[in-house]
């Protein structure tokens, strides 16, 4: 039996999870390797502020695998013996492949030099992170480190926190850019700004941190910024941007700074029978911000092209939009909608992202409730 190894459950990979049965028709195995559950990264920083609990956050990939009849190795990706075809795993196992794809995602970029704090991914940390504040009583100071899209929803949402939760949690956001959310229109960089400011959060703009001291636990530190002012902090989250999991380049494929390199096939520039989407992946002649929204767009691309691989049949270019719709939910009862240099603000666009975000969930999480 052909077996089609997918590493990795990401937003690509679980609706190649769903299309399984177009896999087994043909007779191919299809494997599922994923260490964990998926946590949904929209829903993030609402898990941080205590608007949304796991149910509407997480898609519990062994029992959607189960659900959808395919097998599932809890194990992560360790690197790959393309000679072999097989992939190496944590555990030790090998496990062969005919087709092999890769949707693992990617991790936080650590600010030059800076061995500290907590990256906003994996999302997962974020609801450690609720759970400790819970659980620590008296006032608490928490720092975020990057003023991009994650950074203002991680603030917002712990501002709100503060304010449903009746704590004290003082919330300072540091950012080495001039404005928030810099790639944003300049009417979201303001809504931002007023939105943190107006409820108590305290910004600290073209300022990059210089160094960081451990403080008297193992979270709590003091952070000296370029200005020498001083940011004391209990717990410190690192917003800096994402970069491909670091595994990607462990794997004697081609790849770059920006991922594996595939075809706009999502097929390896140096192997066939590899594909990758997702924040892992960086496609040739397109330079794309780590967004879930590519890996989304790419997934029945990546499906059908297994399956054409297989039949040996053509297969289907994936060309990513230039812009898409993205918007902040700063936790104030409004969103910002925006896509390229058009914005909006109010109820209506947060409304919008609850159903969208709803959707894809409600898409996965309904293939496995009633089992
Ligand atoms: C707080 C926050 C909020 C965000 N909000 C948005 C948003 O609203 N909209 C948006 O478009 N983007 C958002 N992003 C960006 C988004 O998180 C990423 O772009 C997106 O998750 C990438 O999707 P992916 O499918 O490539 O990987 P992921 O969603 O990260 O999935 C990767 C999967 O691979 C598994 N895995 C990892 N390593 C291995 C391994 N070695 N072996 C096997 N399996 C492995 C993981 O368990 C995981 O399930 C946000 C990011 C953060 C941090």
């Amino acid at each position: 039996m052909t077996r089609v190894v997918l590493a990795g459950c990401g937003h690509a990979h679980l609706e190649v999870v769903r299309s399984a049965r177009a896999f087994s028709a043909v007779g191919a195995e299809l494997v599922l390797v994923d260490p964990g559950r998926f946590w949904y990264s929209g829903r993030g920083s609402g898990l941080l502020g205590g608007r949304f609990g796991e149910a509407h956050a997480v898609i519990d990939t062994p029992r959607l695998a189960a659900a959808c009849g395919i097998r599932l190795v809890a194990d992560r990706v360790v690197g790959l013996d393309r000679a072999a075809s097989a992939i190496l795993l944590a555990s030790g196992e090998r496990l062969g492949f005919d087709l092999l794809s890769f949707n693992i995602g990617s991790t936080v970029r650590p600010p030059g030099g800076l061995e500290a704090g907590q990256g906003a991914k994996p999302i997962a940390a974020l609801a450690s992170l609720r759970q400790q504040l819970a659980a620590q009583g008296g006032p608490v100071r928490v720092a975020i480190i990057g003023g991009g899209a994650t950074g203002c929803e991680l603030a917002g949402n712990l501002l709100h926190l503060r304010r449903a939760a009746g704590r004290p949690i003082a919330v300072t956001l540091v950012s080495a850019a001039a404005t928030l959310v810099p790639a944003a229109p300049r009417g979201v960089q303001a809504a931002a700004l007023d939105s943190l400011a107006k409820r108590g959060g305290l910004v600290h703009l073209g300022q990059s941190v210089a160094s960081v001291e451990a403080g008297a636990s193992a979270e709590a530190g003091v952070l000296t910024l370029s200005s020498g002012a001083l940011v004391p902090f209990d717990h410190l989250v690192l917003a800096t941007g994402l970069e491909a999991d670091p595994v990607v380049h462990n794997l004697g494929i081609a790849s770059s700074k920006a991922g594996l390199r595939v075809g706009e096939t999502l097929q390896s520039i140096d192997d066939p029978r590899i594909f990758a989407a997702g924040d892992c992946a960086a496609i040739e002649g397109h330079d794309l911000p780590k967004l879930g929204v590519y890996g989304v767009r790419a997934a029945p691309v990546l499906a059908r092209n297994l399956l054409a691989t297989l039949a040996g049949s053509p297969l289907e270019t994936y060309r990513p939009q230039r812009h898409a719709l993205s918007i902040l939910d700063l936790a104030d009862g409004r969103g910002l909608a925006m896509r390229a240099a058009f914005w909006c603000g109010g109820r209506a666009a947060l409304g919008l992202k609850h159903f969208l975000d709803q959707r894809f969930i409600d898409r996965y999480q309904k293939l496995y409730a009633r089992n």
